[in-house]
């Protein structure tokens, strides 16, 4: 049992209260030192060492004051933002109606998101409550674009295996067939900042440039990109990713469906949300090969796994060991963001977010309502 799955005792909120006092840390030193008082008091949630590292350095210049906690915020542990005005929080936090609601009675006005989706925000909700929700739209799209880049070439030239192998004097190359990226045909779904970043890079390799999008992308078109229909990108794809966000639009937009309309032996990357593949219908698509390679950063039901050492568990998710048991398969626990340039840059945002809203400003990183 994970902590955020636990019933929290008093002893482990006074326990999670005393670490993250000592957490605190730089945060607190000249508090008043500015000669203005700090409105704000913001619990940060889901926190690791290099938040908190990369928040106190950006704080230097902001004297916000923030209280860490290592605990993810779900309605078992919203209680902990008792007694503050904002809270800070990260991708599998939880912000649904309940902890919405709980939140409201604490009096926090504000919701700092450390990340560019928030598709784990009631935003209706919020806005009924008069909580404001803001948000780090752009850190570096250039971190996750590269990562599937990553993965690609992982899947392609097998890396994984040949690491693996010459460690241990293997020296075959048999089964580390690969093939050229040069040529391929690459759809990119979603060519937003990250859908762009990625699109430059394969056109870089010399691959063909298929786009789906609401909206066309005057740097995609300009670098030779087509922008087509989804079935007709499923078809004639090799190597398909996903740059979207995550709405009731896109939700399982990759099932069997779509996996059967896909080339066979196709390569599927993910590095936007999980809940954009129906994992199910994906591991059908790789038994029966339709699906050649699958590279993922996300996985739907992540929350419970990602972002934790859980090495000496039994992992109880059968659907992600069966998916991690096939050889054309790589997964990665959502660190495609997780660059030193992405997180100074989501530190920064998010202090001056904060700032804004503090100073009665409009921030101009407000998410507004359910995106387009
Ligand atoms: P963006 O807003 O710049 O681009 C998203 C694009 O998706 C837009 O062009 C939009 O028009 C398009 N879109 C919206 N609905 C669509 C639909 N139904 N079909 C096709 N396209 C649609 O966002 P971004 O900065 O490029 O980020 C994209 C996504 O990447 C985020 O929503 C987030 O989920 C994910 N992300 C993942 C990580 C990670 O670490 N793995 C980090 C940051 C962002």
């Amino acid at each position: 049992m994970t902590l955020s799955d636990a019933e929290p005792s008093r002893p482990y909120f006074l326990a999670l209260l005393l670490r993250s006092i000592a957490h605190v840390g730089l945060a607190h030193v000249g508090f008043f030192g500015l000669g203005r008082e700090v409105f704000m008091k913001v619990a940060v949630f889901s926190t690791k060492r290099y938040d908190q590292r990369f928040l106190n350095a950006a704080n230097s210049s902001y004297q916000h004051e923030f209280v860490f906690f290592e605990a993810r915020l779900t309605a078992a542990t919203v209680a902990l933002a008792k007694g503050f005005s904002a809270i800070c929080a990260f991708i599998n936090d939880q912000l649904d109606e309940t902890v919405l609601r709980s939140l409201a009675s604490y009096g926090v006005q504000l919701i700092a998101l450390r990340s560019a989706g928030f598709n784990n925000v009631d935003l209706a909700i919020a806005q009924e409550l008069g909580i404001t929700v803001v948000r780090v739209p752009a850190y570096s799209p250039y971190a996750v674009a590269e990562h599937a880049a990553g993965l690609i070439l992982m899947l392609n030239r097998k890396l994984y295996r040949a690491y693996n192998r010459v460690r241990e004097d293997n020296f075959s190359i048999n089964g580390l067939l690969g093939f050229d990226l040069h040529g391929c045909t690459v759809g990119v779904v979603g060519t937003g900042k990250i859908g762009e970043c990625f699109a430059h890079i394969m056109h870089g390799f010399g691959c063909q440039l298929l786009g789906y999008d609401l909206y066309q992308n005057s740097e995609c078109l300009e670098m030779g990109m087509r922008y087509v229909e989804m079935p007709e990108l499923l078809a004639s794809s090799d190597i398909i990713s996903l740059h979207c966000p995550l709405l009731p639009a896109t939700h399982h937009m990759i099932n069997a469906d779509s996996i059967q309309q896909m080339k066979p032996g196709v390569m599927l990357i993910n590095t936007s949300r999980g809940a954009l593949i129906n994992t199910r219908a994906a591991i059908d698509g790789i038994k029966s090969g339709q699906i050649g390679y699958l590279g993922i950063d996300v996985y739907e039901e992540e929350a419970n796994l990602f972002f934790e050492d859980l090495s000496d568990q039994v992992i109880q998710d059968e659907t992600f060991q069966l998916l991690q048991s096939f050889p054309n398969v790589v997964i990665t626990a959502h660190q495609a963001f997780f660059t030193r340039n992405a997180l100074e840059s989501i530190a920064s945002t998010t202090l001056s977010n904060i700032a804004e809203f503090e100073a009665g400003k409009v921030c101009d990183n407000q998410v507004q309502s359910a995106p387009r």
